[in-house]
C-alpha cells in the first residue's frame, strides 16, 4: 500500500508529511481553501505556472504545463522514459516501480519528495514573495535539494554535486 511506502524514504519528516497531505489532497491550494469557504484576498485563484487554470493539487503538481516540464526533466535526468499517469498516486507508484533495487528506490523517493517540496516552495515564492515560477529553476532546486538530502541522509559514500547532476543512479550505487 502506498501509505506504507511514502515513509520509506530518507527525506526530512516535514517534507514526507507534506507529500502525504498532498496525496490526500489536504494542502492549502486555492481550490481547497475555496471548498472550505476560506477566501484569501491576496492569493490569486489562478495557477502560478500557467494562464487561466484554477490552482488545485492535481493541477499544480501534475497537469500544469510547468509541472509537466519539471517532471519530464526530472525523469530524463533519472534516465527514465515514463508516460505521465493521471494521478499523483500512480506517478509515485510508477517511480517506485522503475527502481531496479533498494538503493535506487530510496534515491528515487528522495527525489520525488524533493520535487514535490520544490514545486510547493516555488509556488509560495511566486505568490507571497513575487518570485518567478520557472521550471528550469525548479529543476535546479530539486537537484541541489536532493543532493544535500542524499549527503545527510542516505547511507552511501558522498558524491560531488556535479556527479549527482550527471547521474544520480551512479552515486546511489556506490
Ligand atoms: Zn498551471
Amino acid at each position: 500500500m502506498i501509505f506504507d511506502h511514502i515513509w520509506d524514504s530518507p527525506a526530512p519528516s516535514k517534507v514526507i508529511a507534506f507529500s502525504w497531505q498532498l496525496l490526500h489532497d489536504r494542502i492549502p491550494t486555492r481550490s481547497n481553501l475555496a471548498v472550505r469557504g476560506i477566501l484569501v484576498a491576496d492569493v490569486p485563484w489562478e495557477c502560478v505556472g500557467c494562464v487561466g487554470s484554477v490552482e488545485s493539487s492535481i493541477h499544480l503538481f501534475l497537469h500544469c504545463p510547468s509541472a509537466l516540464k519539471v517532471w519530464y526533466d526530472i525523469f530524463r535526468w533519472l534516465g527514465l522514459v515514463i508516460v505521465i499517469p493521471p494521478s499523483l498516486f500512480l506517478l509515485f507508484e510508477v517511480l517506485r516501480a522503475s527502481a531496479r533495487n533498494v538503493k535506487i528506490r530510496k534515491g528515487f523517493l528522495l527525489i520525488w519528495h524533493a520535487t514535490i517540496w520544490s514545486l510547493w516552495k516555488a509556488r509560495n515564492g511566486s505568490i507571497f514573495a513575487n518570485e518567478s515560477f520557472a521550471p528550469n529553476d525548479i529543476v535546479e532546486e530539486i537537484k541541489v535539494t536532493s543532493w544535500k538530502w542524499s549527503l545527510a541522509r542516505l547511507k552511501v559514500p558522498p558524491c560531488m554535486y556535479y556527479e549527482w547532476t550527471w547521474d544520480p543512479g551512479d552515486c546511489l550505487l556506490r
